[in-house]
């Protein structure tokens, strides 16, 4: 089975286990019932080689308490330490393969290098259940290639999230607001044009904020900026004014050095040379919280600033507490999304879902075909 363990860390130490939660429930149903379970999964973006930063061992033990059974740790992939790890497995036992992502052609371009990759890993299974849902927006040997070279089957976390997903996507209610923030500005800029046309408002902050203040033509300091993508967002907010999709951000908080908590509240036409922003301001938090009042449908992806200091933490906080209030159907995708809504300590029942993906839910409302799905129409019959 592939799972997403993908969980953020301090140290060894899990900060949020959200994901091991919500992988639980399928890994269990398939001990329950007598299945030798081999769970696989990623941490982190390793470079194709071992890393003991990188480690799954933190996930393998909380994923053992809660399952509350030992879940052996193999210390490779499809080496020999696997093999025994395999070979030791009992009727309901669980077990898990060291991080995917220390084996190169995990991720290979190369479709021949990632199939050899998925042979040796279905080569320990009579057939592979795709559940983490985190994942199956990537063509990677474990997610699409091993699904392709044994029986396959659709695991219970992500036909749920699917199902919640096309929520958004059929026939959803309007006004449709989407928040997007965070760090993975690239990743995400791609979204945005397909969004486009299909919300009506647009709430932009985190990282991501600063490339589209650059490209209304304020200076944006030291913030986190993508240089190379300043024409396409130049299109966007083009194609946004067109539409009569909002765009909007009025102010920020700006400080000299990442991390540091002493900061000034600024305008967006303000930002100094040589700081850098790492929220959104209050005047913006009010004014986010009142576009949100009224919408009827909501996806968030991506923190408002940095939130894992309290200081910047108020942007995310303000968004988060005007969907907690907010009767509309509320979607919050992505793992920093998701673990912020935590950390602050809002109840996961203020929001409709609580997605364990945040690339991946994207990408499916963008309408993109999600390579760790389409793979189940190429396996006809398979489910
Ligand atoms: P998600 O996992 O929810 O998809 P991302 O991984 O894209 O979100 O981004 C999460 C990270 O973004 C957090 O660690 C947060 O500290 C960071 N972040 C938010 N705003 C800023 C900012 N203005 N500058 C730098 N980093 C930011
Ligand atoms: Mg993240």
């Amino acid at each position: 089975m592939r799972a997403d363990l993908n969980v953020p860390l301090d140290g060894d130490k899990i900060t949020d286990d959200g994901r091991v939660r919500a992988s639980v429930p399928t890994i269990k149903a398939l001990a329950d019932a007598g299945a030798r379970v081999i769970v696989t999964a990623h941490l982190g973006r390793p470079k194709g080689a071992p890393d003991p930063k990188f480690s799954l061992a933190p996930a393998a033990a909380r994923l053992g308490e809660l399952l509350g059974a030992e879940v052996a740790l193999a210390n490779d992939l499809v080496g020999e330490s696997a093999k025994a790890v395999v070979e030791a497995l009992t009727d309901g036992g669980v077990v898990m393969l060291e991080n995917v992502r220390f084996d190169a052609r995990e991720t290979s371009k190369d479709d021949a290098e990632r199939a050899a990759l998925a042979d040796e890993l279905a080569a320990f299974a009579d057939a592979f259940v795709s559940d983490g849902f985190g994942v199956v927006h990537r063509k990677q040997a474990s997610v699409y290639d091993v699904a392709q070279k044994l029986p396959a089957y659709v695991g219970g976390l992500v036909d749920a999230e699917l199902g919640v997903l096309r929520k958004l996507t059929d026939d959803l209610e309007r006004p449709y607001v989407v928040v997007l923030g965070g760090a993975k500005v690239s990743d995400k800029l791609g979204v945005i044009a397909n969004l486009l046309s299909k919300v009506d408002k647009l709430l932009i902050g985190g990282g991501m904020a600063y490339t589209f203040l650059k490209a209304q033509g304020h200076e944006v300091g030291t913030s986190l900026l993508q240089e190379d993508q300043l024409d396409q967002v130049r299109g966007f907010l083009a194609e946004a004014e067109k539409r009569g999709v909002e765009l909007v951000l009025v102010d920020v908080l700006v400080t000299a050095e990442f991390g540091n908590v002493e900061h000034d509240v600024v305008g967006t036409d303000a930002i100094p040379a040589d700081k850098m922003g790492l929220d959104i301001g209050p005047k913006s938090r009010e004014l986010f919280a009142s576009k949100l009042a009224d919408a009827k449908t909501v996806f968030w992806n991506g923190p408002m600033g940095v939130f894992e200091i309290e200081t910047y933490a108020g942007g995310t906080r303000a968004v988060a507490e005007a969907l907690v209030k907010s009767d509309a159907f509320t979607v919050v995708g992505g793992g920093d999304s998701a673990a912020a809504v935590r950390a602050l300590g809002l109840p996961e029942d203020g929001f409709s879902h609580i997605s364990t993906g945040g690339g991946a839910s994207l990408e499916f409302l963008e309408g993109k075909e999600l390579p760790g799905i389409s793979v189940f129409a190429k396996n006809e019959g398979d489910r």
